[in-house]
């Protein structure tokens, strides 16, 4: 069996085959580095991590480029509030992602390029395009010939009459049409800027991404992916300079994952439900947050709330106890149970239906369901009188294997002892200065942990529940 994909480009599942032998090149876009990320950009990196993971589980090597936007209009704006420059602000947030991506199990890519270190390339780009004809310059900016590249609004669907209806030139805009768009920007008082052949300024957004996949991946990539709010204008825009620079397919297969909601409303700064990675992470496992992610499938939109990573955590948990529960038994298994290959033969055939469900334009919701489904097995071998390490051994590998794939891990995070007596402290304070709301809050916070407090006349012990 092979792998089939959703492509947004033919909005079909297609069969996916790379252009290159067992060798798969992918491009994912990646964050504005002025903030720590939000929920809506963790999907897209849990998401493409674990295609990446499944790819690489079917043998695929996997070369993934993702790259980081550190110089923008929001970067520039946050500079000049914190009173910090840009490059500042971004090495604080690029660190900030690694972070925050790696607690969710997100590997890191071969190369994460960033626009400030990508400007020859860039501008070397750009000035290609303006010499085929496909760019202009206009008082310092450089445009894109939107109308020149026939296929523009392939990717969205669109036709070029559509977009023209909602095309208009923004203030300070010096295009020769509605429907051009910027690659080079003339610098404004006060804001960083490189020195280019139209004079200092800085990168549209769209060039960079067009410009680091040639760079390392080349002019044709296999995979290019990421939310489905940048297939327009974002992504058609890559093409557009991508392929009339190179006259060939930019990427062969898109993949877009969908929105997420917050508590069933779209997340808006304005609605003032922004849900940051960093804050989540800080309450709750972050295993349980890619585990939520994971649980339905990546095209479909996902609804968030305190209340479904509740209920995510408590299945990710019966999954986890059957594990633990296998490793117990082990000791006290033989090898002399005569229903070895029954067993061996209900786990194989799981592990079958894991593979069709990924294959499956990675259906990691039905992949779960599969997890579960080996779990309750587990859990019914477990009733049987004798055991045998053999099973044992094939089931703990299922689990492993599919955990991996997932980007999941059994380890479990747990506080020190010195952590725990340090909270209990606190909260020992807290109760003496009657500032109940933070004794509480420091009891749940251990109670999250699975740490159980007993208040004795002796003083607080505390164990691990
Ligand atoms: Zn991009």
């Amino acid at each position: 069996m092979t792998i089939q994909l959703y492509n947004t480009l033919t909005r079909k599942k297609e069969e996916f085959f790379p252009l290159e032998e067992g060798k798969v090149k992918m491009y994912v876009c990646g964050p504005t580095v002025y903030n720590y990320i939000h929920i809506g950009n963790a999907r897209p990196a849990i998401v493409f991590d674990t295609v990446r993971r499944y790819l690489e589980y079917r043998g695929y090597d996997v070369q993934y480029v993702s790259n980081f936007t550190d110089v923008d209009d929001k970067l520039i704006r946050a500079a000049n509030q914190l009173g910090e420059d840009v490059p500042t602000i971004a090495d604080r947030f690029i660190n900030a992602y690694f972070e925050d991506v790696s607690a969710l199990g997100c590997k890191k890519a071969d190369i994460h390029p960033r626009v400030m270190e990508s400007m020859d390339i860039i501008i070397e780009f750009i000035a290609k395009l303006i010499e085929k004809g496909y760019a202009y310059e206009s008082e310092g900016d450089v445009y894109f010939r939107t109308r020149k590249f026939d296929e523009y609004g392939k990717l969205s669907h669109q036709s070029i009459d559509d977009l023209q209806v909602g095309a208009r030139i923004e203030v300070g805009e010096k295009k020769q049409d509605d429907l051009d768009f910027a690659l080079w920007k003339a610098a404004k008082e006060g804001e960083i800027y490189w020195e280019s052949p139209w004079g200092i300024g800085r990168p549209g957004w769209h060039i960079e991404c067009s410009a680091m996949a040639k760079k390392y991946l080349g002019e044709t990539i296999d995979i290019h992916a990421g939310g489905q709010d940048l297939t327009f204008p974002h992504h058609e825009n890559e093409i557009a300079q991508s392929e009339a620079l190179s006259g060939k397919t930019f990427s062969r297969y898109w993949m877009h994952n969908g929105y997420i909601n917050i508590d069933n409303e779209k997340m808006s700064k304005s609605l003032g439900n922004f849900v940051l990675v960093h804050d989540i992470i800080k309450k709750h496992n972050p295993q349980v947050l890619r585990f939520f992610m994971l649980s339905v499938h990546y095209r479909n939109p996902i609804n968030y709330s305190e209340e479904l990573l509740e209920s995510t955590k408590a299945a990710f948990e019966r999954i986890t106890t059957s594990y633990q529960n296998l490793q117990h038994r082990k000791e006290a298994s033989t090898d002399l149970t005569d229903n070895n290959q029954e067993w061996l033969d209900k786990i194989s055939a799981l592990h079958e239906e894991f593979i069709t469900a990924m294959d499956d334009d990675f259906n990691t919701a039905k992949a779960i369901s599969v997890l579960f489904e080996l779990s309750k097995l587990a859990n019914y071998y477990l009733l049987e009188k004798n055991t045998s390490v053999g099973v044992i051994d094939q089931f703990t590998k299922q689990f492993e294997d599919l955990f991996q794939v997932l980007g999941l891990t059994f380890e479990k995070e747990e506080l020190l002892d010195e952590e725990i007596d340090a909270l209990i402290e606190k909260r020992n304070q807290a109760r003496k200065d009657r500032n109940f709301q933070l004794s509480d809050q420091i009891r749940d916070q251990l109670k999250d942990m699975n740490i159980i407090l007993e208040d004795t006349p002796q003083g607080t012990r505390w164990k691990r529940g």
